[in-house]
């Protein structure tokens, strides 16, 4: 794609970077047809394509961030299925981010809108502020259809989506170390996910359970808070950047007690977030090279155990599990095979999705600020599981899992969780109706 930026504007860093991802477009359009948003909206400027020209047209100008972009932009889910697809290696995922960022920081959105990103930015990643939302959200819930009603769809979505029960807490949810059952081999800490932390403890007891049974000892650093995800999708670079540094210096001053195999993530959006750390914190100044040697050490928790010799399970279920894997795990990470892999090795027949590569509606909180177009995606998902008819599907990020439980009524569980009952932990919640089948098969 031909750029006209003056040598000038080409002095700022992230203007060379957006020439750089733009001069790579070759307009094609192949990425059209994979794109999440375009697929339900059918407008070019519902594609990676189209919104790349609206980001080349802004910077070049130097115009602020117009309606148009914002609106449009604000369709983007960050799914980065673009990026899979875009043959020339277009990397729309650092565009988004500088867009995201003007939008956030010269753009116009409605006081409504203003005032539900602030809420969400203020709350989702503050355990104990989420814990007091979800209780308030929980009283203003059987009114959700007034906000409907007065146009507040935002609100009516989160109130609609969020979980019916308040979970119990996790052992761990302050921090602590488990030790290894048997002879310790590797030492890991985990990232338990802020919200995650409130809204679905038992994906991180699973996590603890499972590696402590494969003889490692899992620390849980008692701090550690939100990657940064969050903000850094709703262009807040600042706080992002925030978040990131102080996780390197928990995880920093945790390597002062025993070197460190892996900083362990169980949530695949903050993974690509995580492992990202290098180019979010890259105005930093001297701590290229640490970020560095911490970020190599990231690892989402099925590539961690594809490494860490689990045994082969015995034959004990029989019982189908479509694999639906998290846009933020196949698009950001391109980890594409090793939840599957590891179901099988566990015993689980697999079974897969059409078309896996398109977003389930989700995208961290784009299902309260697109409730729309969320809720189609959501439906399509839902079909498509209908489709196969497992028994259970399995993600691996804890935002598929609240979207799809949401539209389908197929149990929808964290492969972890699957994974710890097959190594010998608890039948995991909402799959207690499996157990009696799995015990007479294990009996035959
Ligand atoms: S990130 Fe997803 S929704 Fe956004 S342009 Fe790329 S494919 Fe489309
Ligand atoms: S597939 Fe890649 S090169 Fe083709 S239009 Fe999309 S971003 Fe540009």
């Amino acid at each position: 794609m031909k750029t006209e930026f003056t040598k000038r504007q080409l002095r700022n860093a992230d203007t060379q970077l957006a020439n750089d991802i733009f001069r790579r477009c070759v307009h094609c359009g192949l990425c059209t047809a994979t794109c999440s948003s375009y697929v339900v909206l059918g407008d070019e400027r519902d594609s990676p394509r189209g919104r790349i020209y609206m980001i080349k047209e802004m910077l070049e100008t130097g115009a602020a961030p117009d309606q148009t972009l914002t609106k449009h932009m604000d369709r983007c889910l960050s799914c980065f299925s673009c990026m899979t697809t875009c043959p020339s290696g277009v990397d729309y995922m650092h565009l988004s981010d500088l867009a995201r960022q003007e939008i956030e920081e010269k753009g116009h959105r409605s006081l409504r809108v203003r005032m539900m990103r602030s809420l969400l930015s203020e709350t989702l990643p503050y355990p104990k502020k989420l814990a007091v939302s979800l209780w308030l959200g929980k009283l203003a819930r059987p009114f959700r259809s007034l906000f409907k009603a007065i146009g507040f769809k935002e609100m009516h979505a989160m109130l609609e989506l969020m979980p019916k029960k308040m979970k119990r807490s996790a052992e761990f949810a302050g921090g602590g170390t488990a030790r290894p059952l048997g002879q310790q081999h590797k030492r890991v800490l985990l990232m338990t996910g802020c919200a995650q932390k409130v809204i679905r403890p038992s994906i991180n007891d699973a996590s603890i359970r499972l590696m402590a049974r494969q003889g490692i000892e899992v620390v849980i650093p008692k701090n550690i808070g939100c990657c940064g995800a969050l903000d850094q999708h709703m262009g807040r670079e600042k706080a992002a950047v925030q978040h990131a540094l102080r996780n390197l210096k928990i995880w920093q001053a945790e390597e002062e007690h025993g070197p460190i195999d892996g900083i362990i993530m169980n949530t695949s959006g903050c993974g690509t977030t995580v492992k990202d750390y290098g180019h979010l914190l890259s105005k930093q100044k001297g701590i290229a090279e640490e970020v560095e040697r911490l970020t190599e050490k990231v690892f989402d928790i099925s590539e961690f155990l594809m490494n860490s010799d689990l045994r082969t399970a015995e034959q004990w279920t029989d019982l189908k599990v479509a694999v639906h894997m998290p846009c933020s795990m196949m698009h950001g990470q391109k980890i594409t095979h090793q939840p599957a892999d590891l179901l099988q090795n566990a015993g689980f027949t697999v079974m897969t999705l059409d078309e896996a590569h398109i977003c389930c509606g989700s995208a961290g909180t784009y299902n309260i600020l697109q409730p729309e177009i969320a809720t189609s995606l959501g439906e399509r998902k839902a079909e498509h599981i209908n489709r196969v008819k497992p028994d259970i599907v399995a993600t691996g990020n804890l935002g598929c899992l609240t979207q799809m439980s949401h539209y389908s009524s197929t149990p929808i569980v964290h492969f972890i969780e699957l994974l710890d009952w097959a190594y010998g932990g608890p039948c995991p919640e909402s799959l207690e109706h499996f157990q009696n089948r799995v015990d007479k098969l294990a009996k035959d």
